[in-house]
């Protein structure tokens, strides 16, 4: 058996409970195989496979809070750090009732090398809770932020672990996190990112992740002879991500015709009108059947549905496992010609190599939405030194952070002979780093 088979193995036996972990170590050591085979007694004395798919460690802790009635409530919490080889371990707090700790492995593991691919110094985590912030008041989500954050100061800092946002955790739950955090430990410093600008956030943090992603769909067309302006773009999910693709993308001079929340789908043919969704999902927190109704040109759909609607371009900016089989085949008989993943993880193994197979550009999260991190690495660099820079200067570098991923993860992947892999190529190169300063560092 080699290995990676016996590594793979080992971690299926270990995290039987886990799958969405264990879809994404399979998905990382498969195609990191020829780096693996090239190496292999070597990493197998060191055991760098098991080391790497080991979180360094985990924390789980209860967080109880009292609701608006005065009843007492209880959520689970955690923070997985999963690898710092090469920087204090980073990543977001997600909260969402499907929250446990499969979930938060995966993300942290993920994590490890998308840090990795920005060429900043960041190591991989990632945490969060099974508390639902939908529907909640504000005193709700405060008194549960400031109880998750009694327990979570304990394990963070500026230069041992720095949280931030992801699904259900935005700039409002940011604020009462460091608010808390400050009054416990008296430290004015960068250890969570997406702050506000007028408590050390950085400008372009909130519209990163999806500038980045469509950085990175301009470089991935442009170096395959074709332009970004004049496709037409179908997105899911309506929240961070998705609203400033959408927001980039039409910039760029791109249309995108649908966005999607957890219980319907838009399909709006003269283009969605950003403004409307940001005031409907970033002020209202209201159901996208709002936007419909204040818009003639829009249909609304219950359920899914995005991925059946005609395009060049595809983007999921939701969630994990969003888009499957059925989907990729749609996209495909459709004439898409790309698919960049905003969110993380949200197309399934299967689904991927379909598309792949199909001859669609198929860019993974890990360096499609790396934007996100990166940027918040730059927050963490004003922090540091006790100064902003502007927004072009942020958007500036962003956009040369995601051209210069494009091109690693490109370079790798022909490398290894597998040439328009970007699969293969984002995992081999965010391995490479971190599995070197592995090395460096000794068995630890
Ligand atoms: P938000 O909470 O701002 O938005 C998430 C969107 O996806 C919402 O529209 C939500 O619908 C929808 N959604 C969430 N869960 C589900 C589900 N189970 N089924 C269908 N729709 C769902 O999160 P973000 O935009 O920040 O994150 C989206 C994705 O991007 C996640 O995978 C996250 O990990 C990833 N990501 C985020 C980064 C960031 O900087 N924010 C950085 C890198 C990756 P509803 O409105 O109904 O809640």
């Amino acid at each position: 058996m080699s290995y990676v088979d016996e590594v793979l193995a080992r971690v299926k036996t270990k995290n039987a409970a886990e799958p969405e972990f264990l879809q994404a170590v399979e998905e990382v050591l498969e195609s990191i195989r020829p780096v693996v085979e090239a190496n292999e007694e070597l990493y197998k004395k060191e055991a760098i496979l098991e080391r790497i798919t080991e979180p360094d460690r985990q924390f789980k802790f209860r967080v109880a809070w009292v609701d608006d009635n005065g009843q007492a409530q209880v959520n689970t919490g955690y923070r997985v750090q999963f690898n710092n080889a090469i920087g204090p371990y980073k990543g977001g707090l997600r909260l969402h009732p499907s929250v446990y700790l499969g979930i938060i492995k995966f993300l942290g593991f993920e994590q490890v090398f998308k840090n990795s691919l920005t060429g900043l110094p960041i190591g991989g985590g990632k945490g969060g809770s099974d508390f639902d912030p939908k529907g909640k008041s504000d005193r709700e989500v405060m008194a549960f932020c400031q109880s998750f954050m009694t327990e979570l100061y304990k394990y963070i800092g500026a230069d041992v672990d720095v949280p931030a946002g992801d699904i259900g955790t935005g700039a409002r739950e940011i604020g009462y996190l460091y608010g808390q955090y400050k009054r416990i430990t008296r430290l004015y410093e960068g250890v969570l990112t997406g702050k506000g600008l007028t408590y050390g956030g950085s400008l372009a943090r909130t519209e990163a992740t999806g500038y980045g992603l469509l950085y990175m769909v301009e470089e991935l067309l442009k170096s395959h002879g074709q332009d970004i302006a004049g496709k037409t773009c179908v997105v899911s999910g309506a929240g961070n991500v998705a609203i400033y693709a959408i927001q980039k993308a039409h910039q760029l001079g791109a249309k995108c015709v649908t966005c999607s929340d957890s219980t319907g789908w838009i399909y709006d043919p003269e283009g969605i009108d950003v403004d409307l969704l940001k005031e409907v999902k970033e002020v209202k927190r209201a159901r996208l059947t709002e936007y419909a109704a204040a818009r003639p040109s829009a249909e609304y759909h219950e359920g899914r549905g995005v991925w059946s609607v005609k395009c060049d371009i595809a983007l999921p900016c939701a969630t994990q496992n969003e888009l499957l089989i059925d989907d990729a085949k749609a996209l495909v008989a459709n004439g898409c010609i790309a698919v960049c993943e905003g969110a993380n993880m949200p197309t399934t193994l299967d689904a991927t190599q379909y598309l792949q197979q199909n001859g669609v550009y198929f860019v993974p999260g890990k360096a499609a939405n790396a934007g996100g991190v990166a940027t918040s690495a730059l927050e963490m660099s004003q922090n540091s030194e006790r100064l902003s820079w502007t927004f072009e200067e942020v958007d500036a570098k962003l956009n040369q952070i995601m051209v210069n991923i494009y091109h690693n993860i490109d370079d790798a992947a022909k490398r290894y002979g597998k040439e328009g892999d970007y699969v293969a190529g984002a995992n081999i190169a965010g391995f490479e780093k971190v599995v070197d300063a592995m090395l460096a560092q000794g068995v630890c």
